[in-house]
């Protein structure tokens, strides 16, 4: 694992899917196989294979506390090419620090992360006005995750570090994506645990190799995609959770 301290020049990115995008971390340790994110390889100039490398943005809360003064207040999602839980988080602690300035600058945060360790700022999330949590579980099935997300937590960890959060009154949703196979019982196991639900079927072809090896295509169709996302939408309303089906 080549794990290296840099310099950024910028934090606060503007962002499609939220209005900003913090990557405290050029990288992720977990890896997932199917993860889009491999693409900054060719802008960061690493060859290694994903999950390899990890870059450190270690003046990732100074530039921050200017940034939050120079742009407008707006949603920040945390983060989008990388898990701002990964492992080296426990040692680094940018993600924590980032928070600490969004919350005490008041700042709506949208937290994403595959990992238990976001239990470790329930401070900073309780004190906050306008922050919400989600797991990424993309499946029930937690042999199928070993395949597809090799080196991130057990699915059973982030049911309960849902569970957690959403006990303690902070805003919690699940990420259901990408649809991977067992997925289509996943709801029932968020019952109370979850305020929202959002739900995507695979959009990427880099684990197309997993569906081969394990005999798994048919779970990469068109049909199983739209089927499993009509199911999980009405279990979705049978419980009375909101779901975004995006697709
Ligand atoms: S946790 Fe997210 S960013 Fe990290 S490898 Fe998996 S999909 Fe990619």
């Amino acid at each position: 694992m080549n794990v290296k301290e840099i310099q950024s020049k910028t934090i606060l990115s503007a962002s499609k899917v939220y209005n900003y995008v913090i990557n405290p971390y050029v990288g992720c340790q977990h890896a997932c196989h199917y993860c889009y994110a491999r693409f900054i390889k060719r802008f960061s100039g690493h060859k290694e294979p994903w999950g390899m490398f990890v870059d450190i943005k270690i003046n990732a809360a100074d530039l921050l506390r200017v940034e939050v003064n120079k742009k407008k207040c707006a949603r920040v999602w945390i983060s989008g090419l990388c898990d701002p839980y990964q492992p080296l988080e426990a040692k680094y602690k940018l993600s924590r620090k980032c928070l600490e300035i969004l919350a005490y600058n008041n700042w709506p945060v949208t937290i994403q992360t595959r990992s238990s360790l976001v239990l470790r700022d329930m401070d900073i999330l309780k004190g906050a006005n306008d922050f919400e949590v989600g797991l990424t579980i993309t499946t029930a099935d937690d042999e199928i995750r070993k395949l597809f997300e090799p080196n991130a937590p057990p699915i059973k960890e982030r049911l309960s570090t849902l569970d957690e959060l959403h006990r303690s009154g902070i805003k919690t949703y699940a990420m259901i994506a990408p649809i991977l196979p067992g997925a289509e019982t996943l709801v029932n196991a968020l019952e109370g645990k979850v305020d929202y639900v959002i739900v995507d079927r695979m959009n990427y072809h880099y684990a197309d190799w997993i569906y081969t090896k394990y005999r798994l295509e048919d779970k990469l169709s068109d049909d199983f995609f739209q089927r499993t996302g009509r199911e999980l939408a009405y279990v979705c309303k049978k419980l009375n959770i909101a779901c975004n089906l995006t697709f």
